[in-house]
């Protein structure tokens, strides 16, 4: 499966990853059954095949507390 180069925020109080930008770098499996590769052999626009890129996920910073969403919902008055 192809993957599409994302940097952004690793926030290990939550456990998530925060896109911050995506690089436009393209990682091709080159699958022919990958709906999104250049190998892929298919003419028809619905093929079965997976036309989702991965995420391939390059931390630019790491935080030990959880995100600013995680941490807001803290907040919230339950
Ligand atoms: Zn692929
Ligand atoms: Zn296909
Ligand atoms: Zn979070």
């Amino acid at each position: 499966m192809c993957k599409l180069e994302v940097f952004g925020d690793y926030y290990r109080g939550c456990e998530h990853f925060i896109r911050t930008y995506y690089s436009g770098e393209k990682i091709d499996c080159n699958s022919q059954t990958c709906g999104i590769s250049s190998a892929h052999i298919h003419k028809a626009p619905n093929c079965r095949c997976n036309k989702v890129p991965q995420d391939d996920r390059r931390v630019v910073n790491m935080f030990r507390t959880p995100c600013d969403e995680c941490r807001s919902f803290d907040r919230l008055p339950r």
